[in-house]
């Protein structure tokens, strides 16, 4: 294929040509757009290092999901701040926590969206680690009962698919395993299935209040290094029952995604996570970038990669952009 017959700037010349070769189409349907909710009424206080996002209560939660449903993105994933903590995080599974609270609200508001919950125990546990913690060390097994627990009353306040997050072994199969026992078998589980153990989670972290007080999450998530991992990941996960999976996060991890893209069939979705949210943010404040080509190259860039699925709190702002 050589110059002159071939000259690939013959399809660039205008806009509609441009339009009809495009390989990839971001569409809002694809996104879904992380919530955070806390206790009380009237509630909606914004987090300072993820500007435009916010600590909301129930009601705050319900409408600003109107909003998501007028945009068409096809749902939200909700992160509680409970009350209170404990070492077990208990608060994360009474039918009158934050996030079952907020799925009843959703649902009886009769809104058309997808309503997903993340399943982990560090935004419930005083000590901030994703599970339980017995003689300094966060302990698998045990952990798991009180996650497939949280699922289940997520599943019962009518949540649509459960998404656990915490990376311990096993927790897809022992969700699926609860739901189905308590007939929740058309609960979908959409598994952080490469999650790794990323500094891009710091802003996080500051919006839900579940930096771990000791120690840190490498003997749980992924270490960023690896990559064949993933797909070991994946494999497990699938074997387990989830229908979808996840790599997190995706800005510095665009070839994992292509990876497990290439080796599975399920749907692959990935989580634009708070700091490369944030770092786009505090740019565009500052004038250096332009933020919404910035943005909607991002979330191409993803999809590009291969997750038809992405989480990102600009989902709004993308989906805006892309109707006009
Ligand atoms: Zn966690």
């Amino acid at each position: 294929m050589s110059f002159p017959l071939h000259r690939p700037r013959r399809l660039r010349r205008t806009e509609k040509l441009r339009n009809l070769v495009r390989e990839n189409r971001l569409h809002p349907a694809g996104f879904v757009y992380p919530m955070f909710v806390c206790p009380g009424t009237k509630v909606h206080e914004e987090i300072s290092s993820m500007p435009g996002i916010y600590h909301q209560s129930v009601d705050q939660i319900v409408e600003e999901c109107r909003e998501v449903e007028s945009l068409g993105i096809s749902g939200v994933i909700l992160f509680g701040l409970p009350e209170t903590k404990d070492a077990r995080g208990t608060s994360s599974l009474g039918k009158d926590g934050v996030v079952q609270r907020a799925v009843e609200a959703i649902k009886k508001a009769k809104l058309d969206v997808l309503v997903i919950t993340d399943v982990c125990l560090c935004e419930y546990t005083d000590h901030g680690h994703c599970g339980v913690v017995e003689n300094g060390e966060i302990v698998n097994d045990a952990t798991l009962e009180i996650l497939s627990e949280q699922a289940l009353s997520h599943a019962r306040a009518g949540a649509d698919l459960v998404a656990p997050s915490d990376m311990m072994d096993g927790r897809v199969g022992a969700l699926r395993a609860k739901l189905d026992e308590n007939k929740f078998q058309n609960v979908a589980i959409m598994a952080y299935s490469a999650k790794y153990c990323s500094g891009f989670y710091g802003p996080f972290r500051e919006a839900a209040h579940s930096a771990p007080l000791v120690g840190d999450r490498r003997s749980y998530q992924m270490d960023p290094a690896n990559s064949n991992e993933s797909l070991r990941e994946v494999a497990m996960d699938i074997e387990e029952g989830a229908d979808i999976v996840m790599v997190k996060p995706a800005l510095a991890y665009l070839d994992v995604i292509r990876r497990v893209r290439d080796n599975c069939d399920l749907p692959v979705a990935a989580y634009n996570v708070s700091g490369e949210y944030s770092m786009v943010k505090a740019a565009a404040a500052k004038k250096w970038i332009d933020e919404k080509r910035i943005v909607l190259e991002i979330l191409t860039g993803i999809q590009r990669a291969g997750a038809g699925i992405v989480l990102t709190y600009h989902a709004k702002d993308a989906a805006r952009w892309l109707k006009n």
